[in-house]
């Protein structure tokens, strides 16, 4: 296998530490609303990872946090607590909050077709962890405390801090985009705890050796991650915004707590889903579409992975209705090709699945893989029966569902108005019935047919 890892900004053969076994960790949601589909796609990168390093017989020990503590709205610290932000704005506590949003995103990814990860731990249940991480950099010298009590990170003390993000010393010196902020020796160095003093409202507060607080941001990822994968593992992903500030910080914390070099061996980010070029989609900008959204338009939650996987997961991708339709028509006349080769699974083409696989394992090329998969469908030389083996195999890393009938979910309009349309009928009220099909029918997506039910609803 291949993977291009950001460390080195090279493609690298892929060799885990153990033979046949990988640890992978993913930075999880902030559960202060819904995710928005940038946020996933980048979870279906990683989980296209996570099914082509299965598919080539690796055991994947995989990882994701979920952060309901410690976030500001800026990676950096600056901004207000993302998670107070959500509970003042629905009237609920910060834990109510996170609560509600974690389950929400599981939710998602099951739409989705993500697997679930081995370990899903959550920042405010690792609290102690975090302490017992920020003590180690305590005793190696690596922090102080600013004039508002917290403990900072000092990333002068650090050889090769900013390594990831290829950060050079002029950079650093400058603070290149960051505010300067009187506490800090240096302008990239971060909290690793906030004490009660800078924000006294705070709900989440725990006791710790240099005071009531909360920990900052990025010592989550670094704690936990060593807890459940070890000091030293294999691959660690994210999106690419998280190459500057997040992830450099993660890799202060580790390798200055252990010492130990390097802490991960590749570095792995998703590039944004974007709106039109250069314009992000965003969380804190509100300007967010989120999977809710996509199925209360009539599609299908897989209709979203499709779109996502005729892309590679380093190329930017623009969002648009056009392309989602493509993708909405592609992946049904796909699946309506497999359900016509009927239930018998015969022997796997080892011809299709070795390019297949070959495709899949050079840095995640899936849009190929999908194209082999239509190619293997055209082919007349393949019966069927072997067909339906192949495209079985393939779906375990495209994550399709493409041998199960084509599922949709009526949005609640949709299921408003047939419930109206049936009281119309019941009352012989035709004129009105028909009224209601052509609002159903009007967006060009929906087909009405009356079936012995009642009111029948089809995608076009
Ligand atoms: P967050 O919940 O904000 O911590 O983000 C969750 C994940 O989504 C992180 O890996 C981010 O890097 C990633 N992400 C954020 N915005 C986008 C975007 N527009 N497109 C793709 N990934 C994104
Ligand atoms: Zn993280």
């Amino acid at each position: 296998m291949k993977l291009f890892n950001t460390l080195t900004r090279t493609k690298e053969e892929f060799l885990p530490e153990k033979p046949d076994q990988v640890g992978l960790y993913c930075c999880g949601p902030t559960v202060y609303n819904y995710a928005h589909i940038g946020n996933l796609r980048t979870y279906v990168f990683e989980d296209l990872l996570r099914r082509v390093l299965e598919f080539n017989g690796y055991v994947v020990n995989h990882v994701m946090n979920i952060t309901d503590v410690g976030h500001l709205t800026s990676d950096a610290d600056e901004g207000e607590d993302k998670m107070k932000k959500g509970a003042e704005r629905e009237k609920k506590t910060v834990w109510e909050v996170a609560e509600y949003y974690a389950q929400a995103f599981l939710e998602d990814m099951d739409r989705l077709n993500l697997l679930q990860p081995r370990w899903k731990p959550k920042a405010t249940d690792h609290i102690q962890e975090m302490i017992g991480q920020i003590k180690k950099l305590e005793t190696n010298g690596f922090t102080y405390t600013g004039n508002n009590g917290n403990i900072y990170f000092d990333t002068s003390k650090l050889e090769d801090y900013g390594k990831l993000a290829q950060l050079d010393k002029q950079e650093l010196q400058a603070g290149a985009r960051i505010e300067v902020d009187p506490n800090k020796k240096n302008p990239h160095d971060f909290v690793l705890w906030f004490v009660e003093s800078k924000h006294g409202d705070q709900e989440m507060q725990w006791d710790s050796p240099w005071g009531r607080g909360f920990p900052g941001w990025h010592i989550e990822c670094s704690a936990m991650s060593v807890k459940y994968l070890g000091e030293q593992f294999d691959i660690h992903c994210g999106g690419i915004d998280h190459i500057p500030v997040h992830h450099t910080n993660e890799i202060a914390q580790a390798e200055g707590a252990t010492g130990k070099k390097p802490w991960v061996k590749i570095w792995m980010h998703g590039n944004f889903l974007v709106l039109k070029k250069g314009v992000k989609m965003a969380k804190a900008e509100e300007n967010f579409l989120t999977l809710r959204r996509l199925v209360e338009e009539g599609y299908d939650a897989l209709d979203y992975r499709y779109f996502c996987l005729q892309s590679h997961y380093r190329k930017e991708l623009s969002f648009d209705w056009e392309g989602l339709d493509a993708a909405r028509t592609g992946l049904r006349r796909l699946k309506e090709k497999i359900l016509n080769l009927g239930d018998e699974a015969g022997a796997v083409n080892d011809h299709y699945i070795e390019r297949f696989g070959v495709a899949v394992s050079d840095d995640l090329n899936v849009a190929q893989g999908l194209s082999l998969a239509w190619d293997l469908m055209d082919d007349a030389e393949v019966s069927d029966t072997d067909k339906l083996a192949t495209i079985k195999k393939m779906d375990r890393v495209l994550g399709l569902k493409l041998d199960e009938p084509i599922e949709f979910e009526l949005p609640p309009q949709i299921t408003e108005w047939i419930l109206e349309r049936n009281k119309a009928r019941e009352q012989k009220n035709w004129k009105k019935a028909d009224k209601i099909r052509d609002k159903i029918e009007a967006s060009g997506k929906w087909m009405v047919k009356d079936g012995p039910g009642g009111t029948e609803v089809h995608p076009k």
